[in-house]
């Protein structure tokens, strides 16, 4: 019998109580026509907000000329794509301006696509024996859902039932630079990490971590690869995360807010040395560098260029900490974490669950979601103005409050 809760959908998720029939900017409305802020933003793929005007001028525009050739020919825009995206993103990777680009669609195929990458240049370039190439990846890591990606994970439920999993992986502690540099060995071809954690629930490691991972394996000739899918392109008040340490990675995967929350579109961008062993015949998708696709994320990185939501983001952030900080003080919450205009929150113990504050914070108008039992993550667009992040705030306490009286 199928679950009528879900209708016709196989169970994946279990959705919060409300039906979206709209949305502009920060606002979203039911079937109802109740206003809601979003405080999701599609996990950080409207880092723009909904449907930003640039954004959907530029899909509209694509959508009366071509929208799907295949990689079989080249279209008009493919080659716009990849140059944008060398120039906002190629210079923060070892890269530079000579980084090449790998387009995709999901985060997923992102990092399914720089783990390829990396083996095949272990192989090819560094000379390790064929098959035996190891990547480090960090506990807490969340980076898709494909089953060799689930394989990476150490969350019981992402993984139990789709074993068996892919070879050629070691996992060490997120932050633990030492432990980073005892699973090294000749097999190791990369290292490949969040810079900060998004689904683990905003984790920042310590400041001399990703510095850190840099020598280590600058020193060891070892590709440094950072899945920037959700803490890439302004969410953190830099261009990527990495840019606050100061660090260069080989390879950085892109994707979410690239196609600004209205086509799926993402890449791998970096080092030519790296990427270009992925020759014709060994990878592509159907999808991949579509020309519809491209015309919007080239909008997004102009949007990006301007420096504008980076800052923005860096601005409200400070508020967002002020007010959780407040939080804190107050035994509502048992932590806060944020970077740019990004947080992981931990209720109180005694407070409930992260669901119940969503749900609470649902019925009094702002749209969030838990990511662990107790915590939840607040990732509004970067074009918030102040007065709807306070307003949202405000929220955010009484319904901490609710929860505890
Ligand atoms: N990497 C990271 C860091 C992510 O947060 C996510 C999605 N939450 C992914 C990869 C996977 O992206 P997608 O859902 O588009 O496959």
């Amino acid at each position: 019998m199928a679950d009528t809760t879900h209708g016709a959908l196989a169970p994946t998720y279990l959705p919060l109580p409300i039906t979206i029939a709209r949305a502009q900017g920060t606002h979203v409305w039911d079937t109802d026509g109740n206003e809601f802020l979003d405080f999701l933003s599609g996990y950080s793929a409207l880092n723009f907000g909904h449907l930003h005007p640039g954004l959907v001028a530029a899909a509209l525009t694509q959508l009366r000329q071509v929208t799907l050739t295949s990689r079989a020919f080249d279209h008009d825009r493919l080659e716009e794509f990849a140059q944008r995206l060398v120039e906002v993103v190629g210079p923060l990777t070892t890269g530079g301006e000579d980084s090449l680009v790998v387009p995709m669609n999901t985060g997923a195929e992102a990092v399914e696509t720089a783990i390829k990458a990396v083996r095949k240049w272990g192989y090819d370039v560094r000379g390790v024996p064929e098959d035996q190439a190891t990547v480090i990846v960090a506990g807490g890591n969340f980076h898709g859902r494909t089953t060799t990606l689930v394989g990476l994970s150490d969350n019981p439920t992402a993984r139990a039932g789709f074993g068996p999993f892919a070879p050629g992986f070691r996992q060490v502690p997120f932050g633990d630079l030492d432990a980073v540099a005892d699973a090294v060995d000749d097999t190791t071809v990369a290292v490949l990490m969040e810079p900060v954690q998004g689904e683990a629930g905003v984790l920042v490691p310590p400041d001399e971590f990703w510095p850190g991972l840099r020598e280590l394996t600058t020193t060891q000739d070892i590709a440094l690869v950072a899945d920037e899918v959700q803490s890439g392109l302004g969410r953190t008040g830099t261009t990527l995360a990495c840019e606050l340490w100061d660090v260069r990675p080989d390879l950085v995967c892109l994707g979410k807010a690239l196609g600004g929350g209205i086509v799926p579109v993402s890449a791998v961008v970096g080092r030519p040395e790296i990427l270009g062993v992925l020759t014709p015949g060994t990878h592509g998708s159907t999808f991949g560098g579509n020309p519809l696709a491209c015309a919007v994320a080239v909008a997004a990185l102009d949007l990006l260029a301007t420096g504008q939501y980076q800052a923005r983001a860096a601005e409200s952030g400070k508020v967002l900490t002020e007010r959780l900080d407040v939080l804190v003080a107050q035994g509502l919450l048992a932590e806060a974490r944020t970077v740019g205009l990004w947080a992981g929150i931990d209720l109180a113990p005694e407070l409930g669950t992260g669901r119940e504050l969503c749900e609470a914070l649902l019925e009094r108008g702002v749209l969030a979601t838990d990511t662990r039992a107790e915590t939840i993550r607040l990732s509004p667009p970067l074009s918030i103005v102040q007065p709807e992040l306070e307003m949202a705030l405000d929220i955010l306490e009484e319904s901490l409050v609710a929860l505890r009286d």
